[in-house]
């Protein structure tokens, strides 16, 4: 039951590349974040002949880096936020593996406390690994979750937790909030802020807008049906030398194009396959088309694509429809001074208005760590995964600082040198009632296929995972209509441990 998965099983009597001849299709991906450069390397290790746009000067999208010159004359790379990989991220990490064998750039970030103004921190990291040894320990262990509280719990709706069914969920808790969900519950405050809230934030949405269905999703991947536990694992050094210039370098060595600077402005789908019109440059044309965007990219790009509500109607009306997740913040500091040392690398907060994590990259990052050991200083990460709509982003800032501030004293005291801040709109929105309508990898446009985090997949994953799965599930798609073996695919349990049997 909790042993990996098979969900795409090896087909060692197929052929496992294209034939040299160049008889087969050429494959255009858009989008160079994790789902794209997941099925271009796939598909480019199989043989076929791939090219992979990416709008930004650089790969990575939502993990992506840029460079950013210190007021000391410091040369740094900058992330687009701390990262957790998880280790229930199977395909992920075999993605992974090509460019590290033993994932030897990861090492564990230790703890995951949670801390907020009212309570003791806790931390749910250090948990039984097994599915219910876990459940069994949190309720035993947690000051969050008292016998005298736990009489209040409507255990016959909390076991919707350990019922998670793919179908059968979404069927029968789609259409309410995540915030209707934990009433019907009845956990303490305490045990609703510590455990649950923080983890409805993670996903850049609010209790109030996410649907229940995804939630309990969600609770499945990250928990109940989990395997290895509530550790991460985190990049001993920014993304651009542990991630993307490596990808960069195997996809080259794999005979892939990789264009980065290259927005593909509309995709029109005629005889001799799918023309990708990109900005400032010549028009693709490919048999294949992966589009790896995320939802307000791709909604843009087929509003902008004549045609495109005949050549995939189904498609253009799910992909109008899509709702946007959450505004989000990330802020990182660069100190004179370090906060107190007894703080964990990563702390996720609740109960504040604006702020939900804290990262010290200094401890983890060998680049950041370099900085501060030679100026005594400190590198300071601050995100808000979800947060209101009509404020600036120097307000928010502002409100984070303050917030840590309250919660750690000392923070207040640091002289803060330089700050690298941005408000985003990009993350993907699960409200209630959307599933159904959800698009999948396969589309009804011939020959365009969808990847990235906000793609429809019953195999567990969310977040980077469900950037890598899609991306695979989008290369065996390619891979099928070639007539090549499909990448094999592995998964925690597809379903809760006391999910009824399907009638
Ligand atoms: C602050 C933050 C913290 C996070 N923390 C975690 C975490 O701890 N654990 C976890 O699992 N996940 C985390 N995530 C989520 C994770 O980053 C995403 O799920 C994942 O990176 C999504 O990958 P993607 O390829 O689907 O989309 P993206 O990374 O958004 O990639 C889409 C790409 O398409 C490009 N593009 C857009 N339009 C065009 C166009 N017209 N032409 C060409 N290219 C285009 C974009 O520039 C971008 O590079 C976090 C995200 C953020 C923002």
């Amino acid at each position: 039951m909790f042993s990996p998965h098979t969900v795409v099983a090896p087909r060692p009597d197929l052929p496992q590349r294209v034939p040299d001849d160049r008889s087969s299709g050429k494959v255009v991906v858009v989008g160079g974040g994790l789902a794209g450069v997941t099925a271009a390397t796939v598909l480019a290790e199989r043989g076929l002949t791939v090219e992979l746009l990416e709008a930004a000067p650089r790969l990575g999208g939502r993990l992506g880096t840029w460079p950013r010159t210190l007021p000391d004359g410091t040369e740094v790379t900058v992330e687009h936020g701390y990262h957790g990989f998880f280790r229930q991220y199977y395909t992920l990490r075999d993605v992974l593996r090509r460019i590290d064998p033993d994932l030897a750039f990861l090492r564990d970030v230790g703890g995951y406390p949670v801390e907020s103004r009212e309570w003791e921190s806790e931390d749910f990291s250090d948990l039984p690994t097994t599915p219910l040894a876990n459940l069994a320990a949190l309720v035993w262990k947690s000051p969050s979750f008292r016998l005298r509280d736990l009489r209040k719990v409507d255990g016959r709706e909390a076991l919707a937790m350990l019922r998670y069914d793919p179908v059968r969920t979404f069927a029968e808790h789609d259409h309410r909030t995540t915030a209707e969900l934990l009433d019907s519950f009845g956990f303490s405050e305490r045990g609703r802020a510590m455990l649950f809230e923080v983890f409805a934030h993670s996903f850049f949405n609010t209790e109030q807008r996410y649907s229940a269905a995804e939630f309990l999703a969600m609770c499945h991947f990250y928990f109940t049906g989990n395997p290895e536990g509530l550790g991460m694992d985190v990049p001993t050094d920014q993304y651009a030398a542990t991630i993307w210039d490596p990808f960069t370098r195997l996809l080259e060595k794999h005979g892939a194009t990789v264009t980065t600077g290259a927005r593909a402005t509309m995709v029109v789908d005629g005889p001799g396959g799918w023309s990708v019109g990109v900005d400032g440059g010549p028009t693709r044309t490919a048999r294949h088309l992966v589009v790896a965007t995320d939802v307000p990219a791709t909604r843009a790009l087929f509003e902008r694509s004549p045609a495109f509500a005949t050549t995939g109607p189904r498609l253009a009306g799910q992909v109008a429809e899509l709702p946007g997740g959450e505004p989000y913040v990330v802020a990182r500091l660069w100190c004179r001074g370090d906060v107190d040392a007894a703080h964990a690398p990563f702390t996720g907060v609740t109960r504040e208005r604006i702020l939900d994590s804290v990262t010290l990259f200094h401890r983890i990052e060998a680049e950041s760590a370099a900085w501060a050991s030679r100026t005594g200083g400190s590198v300071i990460e601050l995100h808000s995964y979800a947060c209101p709509h009509d404020a600036s982003r120097d307000d928010l800032v502002a409100e984070m600082r303050h917030e840590l501030a309250g919660l750690w004293p000392e923070f207040a005291a640091l002289e803060v040198l330089d700050v690298d801040a941005h408000l985003y709109d990009n993350a993907p929105g699960f409200d209630p009632g959307t599933h159904a309508r959800r698009p999948g990898v396969v589309t009804d446009a011939r020959g365009l296929r969808l990847a990235g985090d906000w793609v429809a997949t019953e195999i567990p994953s969310a977040l980077m995972e469900r950037a890598a799965v899609t991306g695979v599930l989008a290369a065996n798609d390619v891979l099928r209509e070639e007539g090549v073996a499909p990448e094999p695919v592995r998964s925690i349990a597809p379903r809760g441990v006391l999910a009824r049997a399907r009638g």
